[in-house]
């Protein structure tokens, strides 16, 4: 039997261990729900075997003693699942079906935060821009704001303008759980094109408001996302091998020019 993949829906969270969710039933020591939201183990299976501690490229896994459980004495524990890059190395390897890994955006609070910043960030310095004109009166940038904000709208949509039709998204699971490389429009200009959209979105509300609260929290913020895309990478590299690795080499990270300079070079060599 494999771990239930509806668990997050079908399952009452039964508390708290380390900060990581128990889901029940309970009744131990047979009885021992599942460990994990983002990566879930579910211990009433795990037979111990020790692959997913092997395989995971974060580091997410650590055992934990179970003694007197009737399957095996100790068991996986996602101890560290914020980490989790969702390159489903453990669920794909474990013999017993115990793990369920999915992509259930922002969980930790710190995480929640930094998006809500953004959003704020953003909203609030195009409103201003659009309501009290430029502080600084420098209409000329804030054209270039409006434009900037254009032009990172379609970044900023990418997963759900490609993912559901190219991504292959694995069933059950949400469309960022692709299983193949999606390499072609925005993919193909930059490798994290939402995480590129969020970062001109801001600087299009710095140079439309022209605010210095926008300043002091777009530019931190977007140096902090921008260390996102590469630990995100991290996984990627692990979920798609060497085929990633040429993806890499193709297109560039986030550098937007590069990318359009790259791919027009593509098409003209056919
Ligand atoms: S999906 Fe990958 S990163 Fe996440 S816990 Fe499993 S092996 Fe680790
Ligand atoms: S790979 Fe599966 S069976 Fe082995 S320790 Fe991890 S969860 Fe348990």
């Amino acid at each position: 039997m494999a771990i239930d993949p509806d668990f997050r829906k079908q399952r009452k969270k039964a508390g708290k261990e380390e900060g990581i969710a128990i889901w029940g039933p309970l009744d131990p020591p047979e009885k021992l729900g599942i460990r994990g939201t983002v990566a879930g183990v579910d211990w009433d299976i795990c037979g111990g075997c020790g692959i997913c501690l092997e395989v995971c490229p974060m580091n997410v896994y650590e055992w934990r003693e179970t003694p007197d459980h009737p399957i095996s004495e100790k068991k996986a524990f996602p101890v560290r699942e914020r980490d989790c890059v969702q390159c489903l190395q453990c669920e794909t390897q474990c013999p017993d079906q115990a793990i369920n890994a999915a992509f259930l955006g922002p969980q930790s609070v710190w995480d929640r935060a930094m998006i809500c910043i953004m959003f704020f960030q953003i909203i609030a310095g195009v409103i201003y821009g659009a309501i009290f004109g430029p502080y600084w009166d420098l209409e000329i940038l804030q054209y270039l704001g409006w434009m900037v904000l254009v032009i990172a709208l379609p970044f900023f949509l990418s997963p759900l303008i490609y993912f559901q039709k190219r991504g292959k998204p694995q069933e059950g699971k949400n469309l960022m759980s692709t299983t193949v490389i999606v390499d072609s429009g925005t993919y193909g200009i930059v490798r994290h094109p939402q995480i590129l959209g969020c970062i001109l979105l801001m600087y299009a509300s710095i140079l439309i408001s022209q605010h210095w609260v926008a300043v002091i929290i777009g530019i931190p913020l977007s140096v902090l996302f921008y260390a996102e895309a590469s630990k995100e990478e991290k996984g990627l590299i692990v979920k798609f091998g060497d085929d990633y690795k040429s993806y890499m080499q193709k297109v560039p990270r986030m550098n937007f020019l590069v990318g359009v300079i790259r791919r027009l070079w593509r098409e003209k060599r056919g």
